[in-house]
């Protein structure tokens, strides 16, 4: 399998792929691993994950530039997202004796009642590129601070970070026979399906999750899907400072080249200060660094996948061709590298691809509206339920807006933004189970009722 640089289309690596017989080995050797893992007491299995964490600390730019030579994001940005493992790991390494172990729910002279949180065993977790850190530790970790052992197939485009996670994890003391790897692209995906896993924990794209819950429903296992989105944003009339507001919603649709799950895909704005609002937000977009993803300043990096280039400029020419209007960007750029011009779509309605399929990339449509009423029914106009954002000066007035919002997670006066603490979970196409939170290192237990009679 060659791994390519987004930014230069070079390859850069060429590994061996896995194939059926590689992977039952594997899955061999997790499962006799699950069981001594699992009786390596939960505070020793944190104390791993915490120097693994350390690791990553400590070989941060290591770790940067593969994560930027496969995936082209900025270098700063990849440095950001190892932090931001670095963060997470740490709650939910502080948090999981309190979350995994035994709960004592009633207790008299004859009877205790208590709730075991025993592992699933193990668990196959098929991954995403976009933040290979981040989705990735989402799963592994908390499953492996359970008890599990886990095959954790990265993305093709993120292979080499799943091979520094690998080492690290080793390092760190996770046992061989407790964490494998597969190397591969979709079709080592799907002979993971037709194994025995005791769960399946995907991140990736709508089209892969359906197929894969699919094929693991028959199995009866847990499935957990995080999938994709197209996450709406409201500026309501009553919304104060404007330049600040444009300048950190441009952020969280351009971020990472708008190749996130919660980056914001849509923005609705009242029209007593959308003026004003596309003015700010497109100088801000206008100041974007784009090129060399090495390079210092860069804000805009290459696009992670070639084919997505076609998808950006499919909906950029649909949604001009059906009226709307480029502010700016709506190009690829000329020369080496998967680069398109950050992009602002105005006149844009919900007849139009960009305001209904996820783009994935530098792309945004920013749509005016007559009331909060208007942009509800829109924001809610989506086959997605990941998260909604709603900007405000009034606690009140966001908070109606989002308690009818169909979606996982609400923003106010901020979007893009995921938190250790609270659970991360989408509805409808954009999957379900929760990862993060106590809800999430509780995925992947089996809670088992005990009834202890005394005599
Ligand atoms: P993808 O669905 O193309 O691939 C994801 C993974 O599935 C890869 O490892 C791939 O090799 C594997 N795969 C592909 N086909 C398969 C098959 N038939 N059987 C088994 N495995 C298969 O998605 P992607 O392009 O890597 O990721 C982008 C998508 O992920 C976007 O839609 C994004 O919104 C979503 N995402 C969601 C979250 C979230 O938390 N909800 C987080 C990150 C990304």
């Amino acid at each position: 399998m060659k791994v390519v640089n987004p930014a230069t289309e070079q390859v850069i690596a060429d590994l061996k792929e896995d194939n059926a017989a590689s992977l039952k080995k594997k899955l061999s050797l997790l499962k006799l691993g699950q069981k001594k893992w699992n009786a390596v007491p939960l505070k020793k299995r944190v104390a791993i994950l915490q120097k693994f964490s350390a690791l990553l600390k400590e070989n941060i730019e290591e770790c940067s530039r593969v994560l930027t030579s496969e995936v082209g994001k900025p270098l700063q940005q990849s440095r950001n997202e190892i932090n931001g493992a670095g963060n997470r790991i740490k709650w939910l390494t502080e948090n999981a004796e309190k979350f995994l172990s035994e709960e004592v729910m009633s207790e008299d002279a004859n009877m205790k009642e208590v709730i075991r949180y025993e592992p699933l065993g193990v668990v196959c977790n098929i991954s995403a590129w976009n933040y290979p850190y981040l989705v990735g530790t989402n799963v592994f970790v908390p499953a492996l601070l359970a008890g599990n052992s886990v095959l954790y197939k990265p993305s093709e485009f993120s292979t080499l970070t799943g091979l520094e996670i690998e080492k690290f994890l080793k390092k760190a003391g996770v046992p061989d026979d407790a964490f494998q790897i597969a190397i591969g692209a979709r079709e080592v995906g799907a002979t993971l399906l037709d194994l025995n896993f005791d769960g399946y924990f995907f991140t990736g794209s709508y089209a892969t999750g359906k197929f894969i819950y699919e094929k693991v429903a028959p199995k009866m296992v847990p499935c957990g899907l995080e999938l994709g989105g197209k996450d709406p944003l409201y500026v309501a009339a009553d919304a104060k400072d404007i330049k600040h507001i444009a300048a950190g919603t441009a952020d969280g649709a351009f971020y990472n080249n708008g190749q996130s799950c919660c980056s914001v895909e849509r923005i609705y704005v009242h029209e007593k200060v959308y003026n004003k609002y596309v003015e700010e937000f497109v100088k801000e977009v206008k100041s974007y660094k784009s090129g060399d993803p090495t390079d210092d300043g860069v804000y805009i990096g290459a696009l992670t996948r070639e084919a997505q280039l076609r998808v950006v400029d499919a909906q950029v020419k649909d949604a001009v061709k059906k009226g709307a209007k480029v502010l700016t960007g709506g190009k690829k750029l000329s020369g080496k590298g998967h680069f398109y011009e950050p992009t602002v779509l105005v006149n844009v309605n919900h007849k139009m691809k960009v305001m209904r399929d996820e783009s994935f990339g530098p792309v945004i449509g920013i749509q005016k509206v007559k009331s909060d009423e208007e942009a509800l029914e829109l924001m809610n106009d989506t086959e997605y339920g990941l998260t909604a954002a709603v900007y405000s000066s009034s606690q009140s007035r966001a908070a109606k807006i989002l308690a009818q919002t169909n979606s996982g997670t609400g923003y106010w006066n901020c979007c893009d933004r995921v938190s250790a603490a609270l659970p991360w979970s989408g509805r409808k196409h954009s999957g379900f189970g929760s990862t993060l939170s106590h809800v999430g290192l509780r995925a992947f237990t089996q809670p088992k009722g005990m009834h202890l009679r005394k005599s």
